[in-house]
């Protein structure tokens, strides 16, 4: 089946390619013919996935999906979340935005020391955090809905060489000890919140 994802990161990319295999042949935006980015200005995951899937169907009216995603830091009240490829800044550097979350976490902790030395009363500092992706689908104009997650912790500094994006700071659940980037694709695939919400899509796709 042909259909259009539309994304511009070469890795989310890469990943969906070897997620869905050889029943799906991935079409970017540019060879679609629809060069025009759109923006992001949705309040939540789902409301930017549904943006960038419509801005795709009003384009050339073909079969395409987008996904949305977000990192969740506990400690952090659940940031940068729709925010997470500009958290530091509209050139969505991904250095700059584990830096920021990396830093962010350091003083907290600082904080949460500092009034435990005082005698306060503190919640238990927690590096908790979780990736969300929602994926819209459209087909024939109909929107249908995939979402998944992938929980872990925010390392106390980068790590890896594979993967994209925060990849380097996050530690899933399966891998104690390893982040998303010293893992293989593979092995990502197999955990992620994209690998999980696009095999339902799959799955869905099959079934029709
Ligand atoms: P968007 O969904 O393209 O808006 O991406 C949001 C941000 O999350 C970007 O900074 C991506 O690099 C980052 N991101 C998306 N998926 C992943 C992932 O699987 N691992 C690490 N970072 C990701």
């Amino acid at each position: 089946m042909k259909i259009v994802f539309a994304t511009g990161n070469s890795g989310k990319l890469r990943e969906a390619s070897e997620i869905l295999g050889k029943g799906f042949e991935l079409v970017t935006p540019a060879q679609a013919g629809v060069t025009d980015d759109v923006p992001e200005t949705g309040l939540t995951l789902k409301a930017n996935s549904i943006i960038k899937a419509e801005h795709i169907w009003n384009s050339c009216k073909c079969s395409c999906f987008a996904d949305d995603t977000g990192l969740e830091v506990a400690a952090l009240g659940g940031a940068p979340g729709v925010h997470t490829a500009r958290y530091a800044g509209e050139d969505k550097d991904f250095d700059r935005n584990m830096d920021k979350v990396l830093h962010e976490l350091a003083v907290l902790r600082t904080e949460c020391s500092m009034a435990e030395t005082l005698g306060l009363k503190m919640n238990r500092f927690s590096r908790r955090a979780r990736f969300r992706s929602v994926i819209t689908l459209i087909l024939d104009g109909e929107k249908y809905f995939f979402e998944d997650i992938l929980d872990g912790s925010i390392a106390y500094y980068k790590s890896g060489n594979g993967g994209f994006g925060y990849d380097p700071v996050f530690i899933p659940d399966e891998y104690p000890g390893k982040t998303l980037a010293d893992i293989s694709e593979e092995e990502k695939n197999a955990i992620s919140h994209r690998g999980k919400a696009l095999r339902a899509m799959a799955a869905f796709l099959n079934s029709r």
